[in-house]
């Protein structure tokens, strides 16, 4: 695995959390190199793959490569024709752009995020999923004039890979406090971090947890109860969101 960055997914993820993935994936066999990005490939006379040339000048052989370099959402189609904001549609909370009748979902919408009082965009399944159910309620909703209450999103992420399985609640921003077993070597590692921001906990990440222990750090993103004592919440852990 090849990228530019310090540590992997270094737009949610902290050193810590990072860390534990790049060992677990060191101990599976993966080599990552940091720091650096590809910049060509090379092919033998049949057009296959058989090396990967990397802006520091080193060269990896490869018999497949697959390239995940991130993606911009696809508005072209619309330029001109209604309004955008922050690279996307910007909406209103029932995901209403500002053309009558045409509503924009998913990750091309920039809409009012009512948790946190910003206009934001979210790229993730879940709010793909939430702000189609939203658009639809509404649309049925004006045909059938009933009121539907705006929308109200707690931005959640997720994935798995191997055996693993996380799940991320609120918003990363703020001092960050590691929790938990992340030793890579363990037999069922399970970790998390906090993100505190004005004395309260904004953001809740966790590794290995069961269905209740998700929603317990989904409730403490979603509440966003105050702490004084980062070592003390070091130390509760996952404890302190069972409490919430
Ligand atoms: C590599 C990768 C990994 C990801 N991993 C995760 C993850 O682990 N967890 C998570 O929550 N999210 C993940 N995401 C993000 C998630 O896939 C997106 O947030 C989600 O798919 C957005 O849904 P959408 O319906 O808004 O857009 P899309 O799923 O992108 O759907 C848009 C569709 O519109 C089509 N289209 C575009 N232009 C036109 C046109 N002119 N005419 C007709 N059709 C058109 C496209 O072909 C596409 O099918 C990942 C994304 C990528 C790329």
């Amino acid at each position: 695995m090849v990228y530019p960055e310090p540590w992997c997914m270094p737009r949610l993820f902290t050193a810590g959390i990072a860390a534990f993935y790049e060992g677990y994936y060191a101990n599976k066999g993966v080599k990552i190199i940091k720091g650096t990005v590809a910049v060509g490939f090379t092919s033998n006379s049949n057009g296959e793959v058989k090396e990967v040339q990397l802006k520091d000048g080193r060269v990896l052989e490869a018999d497949i490569v697959v390239v995940g370099v991130g993606g911009r959402p696809l508005t072209t189609l619309f330029k001109g024709q209604v309004e955008e904001e922050k690279g996307g549609i910007k909406t209103d909370a029932f995901f209403k752009t500002s053309v009558a009748n045409v509503y924009a979902v998913g990750d091309v919408a920039t809409f009012p995020l009512k948790l946190y009082n910003e206009i934001r965009r979210v790229e993730h399944v879940d709010h793909a999923r939430k702000s189609a159910e939203q658009a639809v309620k509404a649309i049925k909703g004006s045909e059938e004039g009933k009121a539907v209450d705006v929308y109200d999103y707690l931005p959640y992420f997720y994935s798995r890979s191997f055996d693993l399985s996380w799940q991320f609640y609120g918003d990363n921003v703020g001092d960050t406090v590691l929790f938990g077993d992340n030793d890579p070597a363990s037999a069922k590692p399970k970790f998390g971090s906090y993100w505190i921001k004005d004395g309260k906990i904004v953001g809740a990440f966790l590794e290995g947890g069961s269905p209740d222990e998700n929603k317990a750090i989904a409730k403490v993103a979603r509440v966003q109860p105050p702490v004084s004592d980062l070592d003390a919440l070091t130390k509760e852990g996952l404890s302190f969101a069972s409490k919430i």
